[in-house]
């Protein structure tokens, strides 16, 4: 079964002057965006008129290696994106852009975002006749988009958005133009930057500061960006009251140099810190952070609490996200290889460890061991999100609900199960106060089950495919 659940990074640049070379801009913006996705990745060009692209499994580095890039030379918009899926077979039919071609062109799309209502789309286009090449729900828009595209393409894609339920930001590229789309709930970020008098769109802004261009603003919830020879156009396709960014993006996903509806994903994460050290104080030798998505908010504890801060764990530079491996035993395996216990730092030390999230459970338990070996004399937990207790069905793989540790065990029976001394979780009230200036409500469906949508309606209609990935 092919994953339908995944976290990706979008990223486009339509180049108007000399000051940059399009596939360099796309090669390095996608760099920057590698966290989010490190399964495949993929680029598609337009250039002369034609469009072309070059997608594989594997970091962006890897795919476009050697003089692979050089082919793109020349181009005047680019698109890419980076996937990242976590259970299920990976293949690159799967990988993105997706390229699709109707009547009278070519589109290419990259996707970040799940839809929910997916399976049954699909189900009523291929009754239509259509036929799919892929397993995932970008080519059920891709295939919508197209359908209606001779009438135009943005009225065509505001068209598409009416049918779409679920978590989308996009970039969209026909031969002259590079589009960007993001859902009525603005659940996935989406921004726009300028370099020169170029434009780029990306997930993140920190993708911006890569290759030297300027934030300009982020994309609107139900907005769509239009970008060609003509200048550059906004379009409020599908204005809503309610939004729903997602909050998990300021936890975990984003990287902390991002900026996210004017927010700084790393001050989030060190109000977060410093909140805990406030509700749940302990005394201590040291505060400590699991690398690398935790430390701001340790560093956040360790100032509010004023208990030095010291690094208790050391990282492997070499190895990403351990999530990547499937199996329980190589997730525990790579835990192990991933970070190691600085005995010099905590050896007779009573340690208080910040972890940004407690998932299935084996990182903290993992660590807690560890720490125990090295000599520390107590270690308590912190955890600056609330327990994960429900899967997510916009976009991010937080595992099955039988996986998840924090959905059927009380923090009591949590702690226990980690071998901590003592274990504690930011409420969700806090958490969505880190983020609040970016005066978007918020997704917080993994930790409260509360979701922005009737996810089980949907799913409800035939959308099986969904409903079997996350283990239901
Ligand atoms: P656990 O071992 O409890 O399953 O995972 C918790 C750890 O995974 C935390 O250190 C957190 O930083 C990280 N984490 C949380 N969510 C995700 C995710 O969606 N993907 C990946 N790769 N790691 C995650
Ligand atoms: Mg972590």
């Amino acid at each position: 079964m092919d994953s339908m659940n995944e976290e990706c990074g979008v990223f486009g640049v339509y180049k108007n002057d000399d000051f940059i070379e399009a596939a360099d801009a796309v090669f390095f913006g996608l760099y920057a965006l590698q966290h989010r996705g490190q399964e495949s990745a993929g680029i598609a060009i337009s250039r002369n008129g034609r469009i072309d692209n070059y997608k594989d499994m594997g970091l962006v580095a890897e795919v476009f290696k050697g003089d692979r890039m050089e082919e793109f030379y020349g181009a005047k918009i680019a698109v890419g994106h980076v996937r990242y899926s976590t259970t299920g077979r990976s293949a690159v039919t799967n990988a993105q852009p997706l390229v699709v071609s109707y009547k009278s062109g070519t589109l290419a799309l990259t996707h970040n975002g799940n839809l929910i209502n997916a399976s049954g789309l699909r189900t009523e286009l291929e009754e239509d006749g259509a036929i799919f090449q892929t397993t995932i729900d970008t080519e059920v828009i891709a295939n919508l988009i197209a359908r209606q595209a001779n009438e135009g393409i943005i009225e065509s894609i505001i068209k598409t958005m009416d049918r779409l339920k679920g978590s989308y930001a996009m970039t969209v590229m026909t031969k002259d133009k590079l589009i960007g789309v993001r859902d009525p709930l603005g659940n996935r970020p989406l921004s726009l930057g300028r370099i020169n008098e170029s434009y780029i769109l990306a997930s993140e802004t920190a993708a911006f500061d890569a290759i030297d261009a300027e934030y300009v603003r982020d994309i609107k919830p139900g907005e769509i960006i239009e970008i060609s020879e003509a200048g550059i156009k906004s379009y409020m396709a599908k204005p809503s009251e309610k939004t729903a960014l997602c909050i998990f993006e300021y936890v975990y996903f984003a990287r902390p140099d991002s900026y996210i509806e004017g927010v700084s994903v790393y001050g989030a994460r060190e109000k977060a810190g410093a909140l805990l050290a406030k509700r749940f104080p302990v005394e201590a030798d040291i505060v400590s952070g699991v690398p690398d998505s935790a430390l701001p908010a340790a560093m956040g504890y360790a100032e509010e609490s004023g208990i030095i801060y010291k690094k208790a764990l050391a990282k492997n530079r070499y190895i990403g996200r351990t999530f990547i491996q499937p199996q329980q035993y190589m997730r525990e395996r790579g835990v192990k290889i991933k970070l190691n216990a600085l005995r010099r730092n905590v050896e007779g030390k009573r340690v208080i460890l910040i972890d940004d999230s407690i998932v299935r459970g084996t990182t903290s338990k993992k660590i807690v061991e560890m720490l125990r070996n090295a000599g520390a004399k107590e270690v308590h937990m912190r955890i600056s999100s609330p327990p994960v207790i429900s899967p997510c069905y916009f976009g991010i793989d937080t595992a099955s609900h039988e996986q998840l540790i924090g959905a059927k065990n009380s923090v009591e029976a949590i702690r226990k199960l980690i071998g901590a001394d003592s274990l504690a979780y930011l409420s969700a009230e806090d958490l969505l106060e880190t983020a609040k200036e970016g005066g978007l409500d918020f997704c917080s469906g993994c930790f409260t089950r509360e979701y922005p949508m009737d996810v089980e309606h949907e799913m409800g209609k035939g959308n099986k495919l969904i409903l079997e990935q996350n283990g239901q």
